[in-house]
């Protein structure tokens, strides 16, 4: 028996308005171009043919068929979709429990940014597969999370995480700020030396789930019944803690976020002019054709990898010079965003009611029709109940959906939570796109 939860995985394939929906995590984005054509095939055997990235940097299928959810878990992991370990044989429970502690994000540029202070991938792995051989651990939550950030120029730093460690200059080497239940750009709590942060982390893991009541399944949670110290203390009981809590240097210290425009398009990181190729599907939506055909696309221009971007895009990486604009023109002609000056780029929507039976609005419909209408560098995020499926960052802007084709109006600026003041209401997507017009623009990106 799987133990209860709303939160699609592998195996534990839940059911949605417009079909079962089952979400395959990619550990850093990572995903070669033969298990892209797998997902593909496996979407429209099994499934309506529909895919999304998600802004975990994941990938789900929409529209599993009534009955097919088994064979369909059984055929991603077949091809070599699932945890590391985990084999069509292997029992359900402990399938999905290695699946939901594949949390853990890392830039999209992990392991291919000359600029960046550490390459995150194997300190990752080593994460993953400490708290899978934990068998105490497959009871954190499945949307537990945590955030290993190397430094690199292309990082989604907004998104609250449960741990987040993120590598900071030190002397000569580089250790990794820590931080709990938020994101790189808030302060840390200490640091810890790269050796240390996988035993670190163990103790931390269980003193976590030590002081974690029954309805406490994130690090917030705990935090809001508990100390920080107590926390800690709690850690140390667990050997090879070995956190700095060095306040003065940290606080002068904070993760500057991404430019916008690095996600999009094409950008050299190497000297001779090899670089990455960004780009997104309009509203995180892509169909099992044009899956398979950037299959092909990473074949033929870059290293026959894809790596899935936390912006609910993809990034071809290693692209040759001579190849990037050949590769964006492809991407460009397959439908996909790949420049800010869309307004797709800049408009965010959460599943809506075609798919969702909470949703008061068909979100993905209405951002089409307010795309046409958005004035020039506006951002917005259209979300059809408060739970803010789309958004795991607070947006500049929110149109919550109050009934079809209405939305309330949200602004928030970075002192606010949630999001932020309620400035209109009830207004039409029309009235929607006229309001934005007449708002100061935030700074923050979507
Ligand atoms: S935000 Fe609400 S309506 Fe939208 S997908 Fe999530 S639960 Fe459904």
């Amino acid at each position: 028996m799987l133990r209860p939860s709303a939160c699609p995985g592998l195996v534990r394939v839940v059911a949605a308005r417009d079909g079962a929906l089952c979400r395959i995590r990619l550990p850093g984005g990572v995903l070669s171009a033969a298990r892209a054509r797998a997902l593909a095939d496996a979407a429209l055997t099994h499934a309506s043919g529909v895919l999304e990235l998600t802004n975990r940097a994941n990938l789900q299928i929409r529209g599993v068929r009534a009955g097919e959810e088994a064979a369909l878990s059984a055929t991603l992991i077949g091809a070599g979709l699932g945890p590391a370990g985990i084999d069509v044989a292997s029992p359900v429970e402990r399938a999905c429990a290695a699946d939901e502690l594949r949390n853990v994000m890392l830039s999209p540029l992990a392991g291919l940014d000359p600029n960046a202070l550490c390459d995150t991938t194997a300190l990752a792995a080593t994460l993953i597969d400490m708290m899978q051989r934990e068998p105490r651990f497959a009871t954190l939550s499945p949307k537990f999370a945590l955030q290993l950030d190397g430094g690199e120029r292309v990082a989604m730093l907004e998104h609250p995480h449960d741990i987040w460690l993120a590598a900071l200059p030190h002397g000569a080497t580089v250790r990794f700020a820590v931080g709990l239940a938020g994101c790189p750009t808030t302060h840390p709590i200490g640091t810890l030396a790269a050796g240390d942060v996988c035993a670190s982390m163990r103790a931390l893991l269980h003193a976590f789930l030590d002081l974690a009541g029954v309805d406490a399944t994130r690090m917030r949670d705990v935090l809001a019944a508990h100390s920080l110290d107590a926390l800690l203390q709690r850690a140390q009981q667990h050997g090879d803690f070995a956190l700095m809590r060095d306040n003065a240097a940290l606080h002068a210290w904070r993760r500057a976020a991404s430019p916008a425009d690095l996600r999009l398009g094409a950008h050299a990181l190497h000297a001779d002019g090899s670089g990455y190729v960004g780009a997104q599907p309009a509203l995180g939506r892509i169909d099992a054709q044009t899956l398979r055909a950037l299959a092909a696309l990473a074949e033929d221009s870059s290293d026959a990898t894809l790596r899935v971007t936390p912006w609910q895009g993809v990034l071809l990486p290693n692209v040759p010079a001579h190849a990037m604009a050949a590769a964006l023109e492809r991407l460009h002609a397959l439908g996909l965003v790949v420049s800010r000056t869309n307004p797709l780029a800049r408009l965010i929507a959460c599943t809506g009611s075609t798919g969702c039976a909470k949703s008061h609005a068909d979100t993905k419909a209405d951002a089409r029709r307010l795309a046409a209408l958005l004035p020039p560098d506006a951002e917005a995020h259209l979300s059809g109940c408060e739970r803010s499926c789309a958004a795991a960052h607070c947006a500049p802007f929110t149109l919550l959906a109050s009934a079809p084709d209405h939305y309330d109006l949200y602004q928030r600026d970075d002192t606010q939570s949630g999001f932020g003041q309620l400035v209109a209401r009830n207004l039409t997507i029309e009235a929607a796109a006229l309001a934005l017009a007449q708002r100061p623009r935030s700074t923050q990106d979507v």
